[in-house]
């Protein structure tokens, strides 16, 4: 059997990168999946293409995750479309990296109110229904520098250090109803986001992982489907780490 049969889905900024390859092997491994990104086309050719791929059943949100209207519209279309919500996770996030006396307070505030407010007010959304079900998982996609720091991304790290915080206070609130709540913290992944890194700034990252390379997308996508799936029942309130050795 499938991991993830019968169960359904809803992966937040997964139109592309890290979040595609998460609905991808949901789907594949039988979940229905909503794709909900910021733009509702790049959502629905998304979910299109993860229908094609697996004959999963799939549907594409637009959404903002850092309104809250906009987050409750999307779990509500989930659960018409699909009866219910067993699994959310919540990993869109965006950068808006400067060293901090050139950081406006717009770009921390921003970086805030997507990376870390828009899980809370996903999960809140999701968690009415789970808490009533007795059943269900939040993952949240941290980072590394949330839990390391780094120069030049103060915004970015704490929004990321605030999202394991989120972690262990609902894992704690939501545990006497089963709804499980854990955070994987990838490392320096194969996406977007890091592809605009220099050469030299690649192998002197290269040269701190142990693992020796960059990891890939469906290499967190397979940490987030062990954390929605039956083989981690007892765990709660813990954050993965997925990082090639980068930070212990
Ligand atoms: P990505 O390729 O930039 O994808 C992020 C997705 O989130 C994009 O589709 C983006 O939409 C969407 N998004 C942005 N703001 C949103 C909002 N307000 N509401 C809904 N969706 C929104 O990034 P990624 O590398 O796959 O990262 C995915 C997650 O992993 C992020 O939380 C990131 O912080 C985390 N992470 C990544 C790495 C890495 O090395 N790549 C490492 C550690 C953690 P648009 O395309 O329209 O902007």
């Amino acid at each position: 059997m499938k991991a993830l049969e019968g169960k359904t889905a809803l992966i937040t900024g997964s139109a592309r990168g890290i979040g595609f390859e998460i609905a991808t092997l949901f789907a594949a491994e039988g979940a229905s999946v909503a794709v909900a990104d910021l733009s509702e086309e790049a959502s629905k050719a998304a979910a299109a293409d993860i229908a094609a791929k697996t004959g999963a059943k799939t549907l594409g949100l637009g959404l903002d995750v850092s309104k809250e209207a906009d987050c409750e519209r999307a779990v509500e279309e989930a659960v018409k479309a699909f009866g219910k919500l067993d699994v959310l996770v919540n990993n869109a996030g965006i950068t808006k990296d400067n060293l901090v006396l050139r950081m406006k307070e717009a770009d921390f505030d921003a970086v805030m109110s997507v990376n870390l407010k828009g899980a809370f007010l996903m999960s809140k959304a999701a968690a009415k229904l789970m808490l009533k079900a007795r059943t269900g998982r939040i993952i949240n996609i941290s980072s590394v520098v949330g839990q390391s720091g780094q120069a030049g991304q103060a915004n970015y790290s704490a929004s990321k250090a605030g999202l394991i915080g989120l972690t262990k206070s609902l894992a704690r609130e939501f545990a006497p109803r089963q709804v499980l709540v854990n955070a994987v913290a990838p490392g320096f992944i194969r996406t977007r986001m890091t592809e605009g890194l220099k050469e030299e700034a690649k192998t002197k990252v290269y040269e701190m992982i142990p693992l020796g390379r960059m990891g890939e997308p469906a290499e967190v996508a397979k940490a987030a489907l062990f954390l929605a799936g039956d083989g981690s029942a007892y765990v709660t309130g813990q954050v993965l780490a997925v990082n090639g050795g980068l930070y212990m």
